[in-house]
């Protein structure tokens, strides 16, 4: 289909991902880690707002890539179902009602409870009465800073991972941590997290005698500017989506490129007298005459109401400031600078217009939205074209009766 002819049909909204930004910020990222270290995208919460399954198709060919990392059973297996077949790891707390599927799939888990080790024995010997002989892959998950999940990694630690060992119908496969500041300016938390980890798996192969083969504590943040957190793996989230982990790290030692462009449309166009109010609450009144342009986008397609009379977006190459409250589908910007801005014409809420660019970054700051919240939230009533090689590979869309 021409490019013209989806366009016609999105024009209220669309995301657009560029999946060569994708791979580009991938390979960048590799090539600042050490060689022997492989990667795993983390591609939850629909990789961030970008969409996982685009993604893992293609990054899956990637030779570096050991696989992906997800939040939920579900997520999971929304991969799987879409044929991927690169290890998938559930980074979080699995509920049990999914262990049977997740053992058939080779779903690997993250594990830190008796109860679960437990579990996964008894539904890996499930499986077995039905002739299915899979052992339950696991990533213990140890706690060295984050207190959200994960072992102690000391003598208690030590105990459960001898019990994950012992257990029938579990394969240790991997042990993993987490950083809590990372992407801080001064490093020595998350150096203390390292050391304490590298601790804890000495003390592992002291009482036990055996070396656990997946290792890996690296986020995004540690990618960048952490070369003693390369392991086996690590996990490389925001920097995947050409994204900072946050406004600390230093941007200039892996080139990235932001993966998403959000546009719009103006659908009317009117000009204003001065004392006029503008949107609900009337918070920005007209002090002179003003040309306005209404946007049919809102805070019901995850665009912050926090923008309200904060943010602006690109119509012509220039900036145009959002006037008064974003409303749940649409809001009004001042295009009285812009002659030329006419009903129709596009307009760019995160992404490049000739020379002038919006980040989702500096839309987080001025929003008082994360940037990795505003990724997550961009709504499921906005499509997601898919693009590569300049062309576009295809389109994502929630509602699609048209
Ligand atoms: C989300 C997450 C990541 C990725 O974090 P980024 O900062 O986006 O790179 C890595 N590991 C775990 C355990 C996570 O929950």
């Amino acid at each position: 289909m021409k490019k013209e002819d989806i366009i016609y049909r999105l024009k209220r909204v669309y995301a657009e991902i560029d999946l060569d930004a994708i791979r580009y910020n991938m390979e960048n990222m590799k090539k600042n880690i050490a060689s022997k270290t492989e990667m795993i995208a983390v591609i939850k919460t629909d990789g961030y707002g970008h969409g996982a399954v685009p993604i893992a198709r293609e990054l899956e060919p990637l030779a570096f890539l050991h696989g992906f990392a997800v939040a939920t059973a579900e997520e999971a297996c929304l991969l799987k179902d879409a044929g991927i077949s690169k290890p998938i790891l559930i980074l979080g707390y699995t509920f049990p009602y999914s262990y049977e599927k997740l053992i058939q799939e080779e779903v690997r888990m993250a594990v830190f409870r008796y109860d679960t080790l437990r579990e996964l024995s008894d539904a890996a010997a499930r499986l077995e009465k039905k002739g299915i002989h899979k052992k339950a892959k696991i990533h213990i998950k140890v706690d060295t800073g984050m207190s959200r999940i994960g072992v102690r990694a000391d003598e208690e630690g030590v105990c459960f991972v001898e019990r994950a060992f012992e257990t029938d119908g579990i394969e240790v496969e991997g042990i993993f941590t987490h950083f809590a500041r990372a992407d801080e300016a001064d490093k020595s938390a998350a150096e203390g997290q390292i050391i304490l980890f590298e601790q804890f798996l000495a003390l592992i192969k002291d009482r036990t005698g055996r070396e656990i083969p997946l290792k890996h504590c690296s986020n995004s943040a540690g990618i960048l500017e952490l070369p003693r957190a390369n392991m086996d793996l690590v996990r490389a989230g925001i920097t995947l989506y050409g994204l900072l982990p946050s406004n600390q790290v230093q941007k200039d030692i892996v080139r990235l490129a932001p993966a998403l462009s959000l546009y719009s449309t103006i659908v009317y166009i009117k000009e204003i007298q001065k004392g006029t109010g503008v949107s609900y609450g009337s918070t920005f009144v007209a002090e002179e005459k003003m040309r306005i342009a209404t946007i049919p986008i809102g805070y019901g397609d995850g665009y912050p109401r926090g923008l309200s009379g904060k943010g602006f977006v690109l119509v012509h190459g220039q900036r145009a400031p959002i006037l008064g409250r974003v409303c749940m589908d649409q809001f009004m910007i001042d295009v009285t600078h812009i002659p030329g801005a006419a009903q129709g014409d596009t307009v760019t809420l995160i992404g490049c217009d000739g020379d002038e660019q919006i980040t989702m970054e500096e839309l987080g700051v001025l929003s008082g939205r994360f940037n990795y919240e505003f990724a997550c939230d961009i709504g499921k009533r906005v499509p997601r074209i898919y693009k590569k090689g300049g062309e576009i590979l295809c389109i994502e869309e929630y509602y699609k009766d048209f």
